[in-house]
């Protein structure tokens, strides 16, 4: 469970420019799953062996031009102050303060959270330090020159920004053994009136319990003998506050619960179609481990052909890197396939605890040398000795070959397609690394 760290300020200010600076002096998260859209919104990173999630509030603002609920500057600054564990407002120091800086500065001035006041693009602090006092009239605390481009300040800055991230909660679980299961997807798709329908009566609900976050709550559910855990109900089982239409809360809020999941459910709003978000959050659910179940939901709102395949053709151009997850056509409005929600879980929380022999793994290596079409490249040519399974949830594979630089993406997405031909793994995300061994 890692704490955010917000970056807000209006457009231009520099913001996405000090993410990935901030991103890239931590120590960087290395992905392995390949063919996956990498997000410039949100980075893992760590400075000082303390682990938190950065995120770039202006780069999800920038999905405006297809989302209905696009955010304002000032959305996303209330937004963030509602989940943040620390902000960072970004002004831009060759300006002077403008009014929408005013704007936001307003707004974080009553938020009970750390705010850092960052005036960026002060590449020469020596000689451009004395414009920093007029940034004092803003109210949120002394200015801190930075440099975004150049680096200056930025490593004191996250000094000080993670002395004040709060401590790892550890709690007692109570039910340590229920599945966990994240309903995600954009505001207004249908994930609270679609939890409602999958859980029919109250009476399937054994309780409630409190999540790792402040208002995070789970509700733990029992289906014949299995318990599940879905992750922060808070929000859909009551819409609690004003932020619940916000993209950037939806997603942020979405992105912890996955977080602490085994299979993500991914509710799209069929009326619209798959967005860039759905695929965004979708990516990251994936590079988190999760399974996937997709959820075409309101399915019932189209009534032609041509709509119905429209939908179907959004699929296909937006989970390219997802072919194996789960789709399913569902109605929370008539009911349509929501019983089935219970099974596609299952099945895809069963692939992804799959455990492979070495004997049937290296069996398959053997067929693979004998019908694969080889690698070389000049006078090097790609052997792979033996492989093995070393780890499950999600099943991560370790193949020990001579010239790791031999495997291209496309080789690589070549063997996983191999895989699960012939071992499954419907509904997971597989791993494969390579490593080296003459
Ligand atoms: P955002 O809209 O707030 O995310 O701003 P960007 O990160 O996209 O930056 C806007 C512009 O300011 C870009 O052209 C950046 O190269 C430039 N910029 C950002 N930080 C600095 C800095 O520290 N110094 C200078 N000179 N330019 C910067
Ligand atoms: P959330 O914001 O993702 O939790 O979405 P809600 O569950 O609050 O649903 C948003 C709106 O869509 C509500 O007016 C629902 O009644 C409606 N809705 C949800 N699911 C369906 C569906 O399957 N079909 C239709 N026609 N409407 C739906």
């Amino acid at each position: 469970m890692k704490p955010i760290v917000a970056v807000v300020g209006r457009p231009n200010v520099g913001k996405s420019t000090l993410v990935n600076r901030l991103a890239q002096t931590s120590e960087a998260i290395v992905h392995e799953t390949r063919g996956v859209t990498r997000d410039r919104s949100y980075h893992d990173a760590d400075w000082a062996g303390r682990e938190f999630t950065i995120v770039d509030t202006g780069g999800i603002e920038s999905l405006k031009s297809e989302d209905v609920f696009s955010g304002s500057i000032r959305d996303q600054a209330l937004a963030a102050a509602e989940e943040a564990a620390v902000i960072l407002m970004v002004v831009d120091g060759r300006t002077g303060v403008t009014e929408e800086d005013e704007t936001v500065a307003r707004l974080l001035r009553r938020v009970d959270k750390p705010v850092f006041l960052l005036v960026n693009k002060l590449d020469n602090p020596d000689r451009e330090g004395e414009r920093l006092w007029e940034y004092s009239s803003l109210g949120i605390g002394d200015p801190l020159p930075i440099s975004a481009l150049h680096g200056h300040g930025t490593g004191d800055l996250l000094d000080e920004v993670v002395a004040l991230l709060p401590d790892e909660e550890r709690e007692v679980d109570p039910f340590p053994d229920a599945l966990g299961v994240a309903i995600i997807g954009r505001p207004n798709a249908g994930k609270s009136s679609l939890f409602n329908k999958m859980i029919g009566s109250e009476r399937s609900i054994v309780s409630d319990v409190a999540g790792t976050t402040r208002d995070a709550i789970d509700t733990i559910v029992r289906r014949d003998a299995r318990l599940y855990r879905m992750v922060d109900t808070a929000g859909i089982r009551k819409k609690s506050n004003v932020y619940e239409n916000v993209e950037y809360y939806s997603m942020v809020r979405g992105l912890r619960a996955i977080d602490r999941a085994d299979v993500a459910l991914l509710v799209v709003d069929s009326s619209i179609g798959v967005t860039e978000q759905d695929q965004k959050v979708a990516a990251l659910a994936i590079d988190r481990g999760c399974a996937v179940v997709v959820l075409l939901n309101k399915w019932d709102t189209l009534g032609e052909e041509r709509l119905r395949e429209q939908v179907m053709a959004s699929v296909e151009r937006r989970f390219t890197f997802a072919t194996w997850a789960g789709v399913l056509r569902t109605s929370a409005l008539t009911g349509r396939a929501v019983e089935k929600v219970w099974g596609m879980i299952d099945v895809a929380e069963r692939a992804r605890e799959t455990k492979i022999s070495t004997s049937r793994l290296n069996q398959f290596l053997t067929d693979l040398r004998e019908f694969g079409h080889t690698v070389v490249d000049g006078k090097r040519r790609l052997r792979m000795h033996y492989m093995t399974q070393t780890g499950t949830k999600p099943p991560t594979f370790t193949l020990f070959v001579n010239h790791v630089e031999l495997i291209s993406d496309s080789y690589r997405r070549y063997i996983e397609n191999r895989m699960r031909a012939k071992f499954g793994f419907g509904g997971t995300p597989i791993r494969l690394r390579f490593r080296k061994k003459d």
